[in-house]
């Protein structure tokens, strides 16, 4: 680790509790290396994959591969298997100087000066805007995901049938395919 840049803060890094990363805001997120782009770095991503950039996200979600990640929010190990919520942040590390903080969906809600809560709170089409990933987990896994952030606010949401949390809505177009196979691959 040599090569670690002076100005890169350690003490951020190590993810001390109650210190979390701070999150990057209008990041671009690159499907090709899986990388979230800082808008400032935009114009290093090569031409062929600019075009594919996904732009006006702000977070990611997705069922953790492994279980060896750790949430940065409690320092607890994320269950393989179980449905993580991320944020970008800068981090020399990463492909565009940025990598993703995963947190666990319920650890996530004060995170991003309570960001993720108010986008979960907007109801289904702000994640389906903000959050990718959110369109290629299964309705079971969304009401999950909700139900995980939203408990502690409000425990009686809880009691209601899914029905009513999750709207009939046609899928939209392939599009979103391309992309949830792009972030689902494992690399
Ligand atoms: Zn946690």
């Amino acid at each position: 680790m040599d090569s670690v840049p002076g100005d890169l803060d350690l003490s951020q890094l190590a993810g001390k509790s109650g210190c979390l990363p701070q999150y990057l805001k209008n990041c671009a997120y690159d499907v090709h290396t899986r990388s979230w782009v800082p808008p400032h770095m935009i114009r290093h991503v090569p031409k062929t994959s600019q075009k594919a950039l996904i732009k006006h996200k702000c977070f990611q979600v997705e069922q953790a591969r492994s279980g060896a990640s750790t949430c940065k929010r409690c320092g607890e190990k994320i269950a393989k298997l179980s449905l993580r919520i991320g944020y970008p942040a800068k981090d020399q590390r990463g492909e565009y100087g940025a990598l993703v903080i995963w947190m666990h969906a319920a650890c996530s809600r004060t995170c991003c000066d309570g960001l993720i809560l108010e986008t979960f709170q907007a109801g289904e089409s702000s994640l389906k805007k903000k959050i990718i990933g959110y369109e290629c987990l299964s309705e079971e896994e969304q009401t999950q995901l909700r139900e995980s952030v939203l408990r502690a606010q409000d425990a009686v949401s809880m009691d209601a049938p899914p029905a009513l949390a999750t709207p009939r809505q046609l899928s939209p177009p392939s599009t979103s395919n391309t992309y949830c196979s792009a972030v689902a691959v494992p690399s």
